[in-house]
């Protein structure tokens, strides 16, 4: 494939952009694959790409029933962090934030990453204790971050009413090496890369049924035919729960909408992520200038890819009172997407009992900034049989009271 370039961008402009390739292909299904991955979500692509990449292993197929990317990682606002409490999580998402500041080169692909900084505002005294030992544990696991004052919040955001009506601003927690990336192209790199690497990327096509002989998977059935495999990744999000029936065991996951919506542009007036969580709401400005905001997740079950007007009404009056400039936009477009929660908050990255067959899930409301991170810890689970960045996060440690607590330290996990 070629690579893209200066020299390319004039090269096509000087005629008439005739010449550029298609960045994937999509070609039939073959009868059989050393690896496949079901969903070409971000993390799908990106466990198939450092399978490629690092492992060597080429023979693969990602299978998508929609069209790549078109699930979460489409879907989300692009908050890309690292701050964790617990020592695996703030490894894994270090790992991911790393791999982000070279994903361009990597994937010779524009993924417009912007470390642009994220900050979490405390806006209680509880919040001011969790956010300082935050920093403390930070610190300790090599991740940059500081807990700093109103007055600097203000510096750094000065659209931010810190004087709040009902949570004045007391401080945040301030990474400023997190930030966005643009979201569809993420899942577009790695698929441009993978497609390179001779993998196939097989949309529209859903599996509907895993094969097993002897406890070991030897295919799937598809509504493109039955596809025979040695290894069997399923990294499907919200839909993991009904994956797993199908390979015939559980996983103490639930689906739950999450929602987002996004304004008319406007010229730029904040060049930060920020997050309030005890008011809950986020809100960053995308290169476009549309303001991206993001609110809760449903309180109950279900698989609609929509928002819920209770939520989207909340969300926007958390953020009238943080951002009172924003009180007169209108809003553009509103979505849910299905987020796949675990007890804990934190993923899975797991074998599971049935041989040759991989998880990869419970990102919840927060799995974009970890993909590069997953899919590398994913792919070195399924080449090797181990992943040191996978070994905390087994589905086991549901069963073994091993909680990687995530839910209580960060009280919302965007
Ligand atoms: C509104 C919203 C805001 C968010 N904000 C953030 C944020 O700011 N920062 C952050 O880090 N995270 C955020 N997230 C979470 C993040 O989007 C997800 O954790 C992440 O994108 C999950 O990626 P994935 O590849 O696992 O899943 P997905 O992108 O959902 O991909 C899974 C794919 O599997 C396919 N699939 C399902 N079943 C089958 C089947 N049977 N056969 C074939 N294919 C199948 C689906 O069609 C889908 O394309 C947000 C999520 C939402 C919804």
């Amino acid at each position: 494939m070629r690579r893209y370039s200066a020299f390319a961008i004039a090269r096509e402009a000087a005629r008439h952009h005739l010449g550029w390739e298609r960045a994937w292909r999509s070609p039939a299904p073959k009868a059989r694959y050393d690896v496949i991955i079901v969903g070409a979500g971000g993390h799908g692509l990106a466990t198939a790409y450092y399978l490629g990449k690092n492992h060597g292993i080429r023979n693969v197929a990602v299978i998508e029933k929609g069209w790549l990317g078109g699930g979460n990682t489409g879907r989300n606002t692009t908050i890309i962090r690292s701050n964790y409490l617990q020592d695996p999580s703030a490894a894994i998402y270090e790992k991911a934030r790393s791999l982000y500041e070279t994903m361009s080169q990597d994937l010779n692909y524009n993924v417009m990453f912007s470390p642009r900084g994220v900050m979490m505002l405390a806006q209680t005294q509880h919040e001011i204790r969790g956010y300082q030992r935050t920093a403390h544990a930070n610190a300790l696991q090599g991740v940059a971050t500081e807990f700093i004052s109103p007055r600097r919040v203000k510096e750094l955001c000065p659209i931010i009413n810190i004087d709040g009506p009902r949570y004045p601003v007391l401080g945040a927690l301030w990474q400023a090496r997190g930030g966005t990336a643009r979201h569809d192209a993420v899942a577009w790199g790695y698929a441009r890369a993978c497609s390179d690497m001779g993998m196939d990327i097989i949309q529209q096509t859903e599996v509907t049924g895993i094969r097993r002989e002897g406890g070991r998977v030897v295919g799937v059935d598809t509504t493109k035919g039955t596809i025979g495999c040695g290894k069997l990744g399923i990294v499907v999000a919200g839909h993991s729960g009904v994956m797993a029936e199908r390979a015939g065991f559980r996983l103490p996951i639930e689906s739950v909408a999450l929602q987002a919506l996004v304004s008319e542009p406007i010229k730029p007036v904040m060049d930060v992520v920020v997050m309030a969580n005890t008011v809950h709401g986020y809100m960053s400005q995308s290169d476009k200038g549309e303001m991206v905001i993001g609110g809760g997740a449903d309180g109950f079950n279900n698989y609609t890819q929509r928002g819920s007007f209770h939520h989207v009404e909340e969300t926007v009056r958390a953020l009238v009172e943080t951002f009172p400039i924003i009180s007169r936009l209108k809003m553009l477009r509103w979505w849910g997407g299905i987020v796949d929660m675990t007890g804990d908050r934190s993923p899975i990255i797991s074998k599971t009992p049935v041989e040759g067959v991989f998880v990869n899930c419970g990102w919840g409301t927060g799995g974009f900034k970890a993909i590069p991170g997953s899919g590398w810890a994913m792919a070195e689970l399924m080449a090797k049989g181990h992943s040191p960045l996978a070994e905390e996060f087994s589905m086991t440690r549901f069963r073994e009271g091993k909680f990687i607590d995530e839910s209580v330290a960060a009280g919302v996990a965007h």
